[in-house]
């Protein structure tokens, strides 16, 4: 794939998980608050990577920063939003960075989660970032959810069960894999050295 639509996916992905996050915690009862309901979210998505890449501010990556990235994103939020419980801002704005950022990012590649406690990166390696079977039906769900306003999040739902199931798969198909290699590995081993 092209590196910069890759990199669009990448992004896109990020983005989307995080505002599919706040479309379930956060008031969107207009059209205002649905757009600021989304931005905050894609925000939420995309703001470790805003800080460079995890070579540049690996702290950004870590899951010790992720409250003090989504209160800042509260913080502006909530400037919006007169009525609602700052802490409810603070509560969503965690889990779209941790699930919509973090969380996407272990599956793909390294994270330096636990930086600067310790700088042992951790991957899960299941996915590759900007996968369409990501982005794809986080899209779906949102765009059908937003159309039928309010009525059901049944759609959103429906596309983060279908991404977590997707996720397991691809987990479970790596491990047997992996699995296979190493039994492959051992028996050539072996056979050579007999
Ligand atoms: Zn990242």
């Amino acid at each position: 794939m092209d590196p910069y639509l890759y990199l669009f996916f990448h992004v896109l992905s990020h983005a989307l998980l995080g505002a599919v996050i706040a479309y379930c915690f956060l008031p969107r009862a207009t059209w205002k608050d649905l757009m600021i309901c989304l931005c905050s979210g894609a925000l939420c998505g995309i703001i470790p990577d805003i800080f460079g890449d995890r070579s540049v501010a690996p702290w950004s990556h870590s899951i010790l920063f992720t409250p003090l990235l989504a209160l800042g994103i509260a913080y502006l939020t909530k400037l919006f939003y007169k009525k609602t419980s700052f802490k409810l801002f603070w509560g969503s704005s965690i889990l779209s960075v941790l699930f919509g950022h973090l969380f996407l990012d272990y599956m793909g590649h390294d994270l330096p989660a636990f930086y600067p406690f310790s700088d042992k990166s951790y991957i899960m390696g299941a996915i590759t970032l900007g996968d369409p079977w990501i982005w794809f039906p986080l899209s779906m769900g949102l765009g059908l959810s937003i159309f039928l306003r309010n009525k059901s999040k049944l759609p959103i739902i429906t596309s983060i069960l279908f991404i977590v199931g997707y996720i397991v798969f691809r987990i479970i198909s790596k491990e047997i894999i992996e699995q296979k290699v190493q039994v492959q590995h051992k028996k050539f081993l072996k056979s050579h050295m007999l």
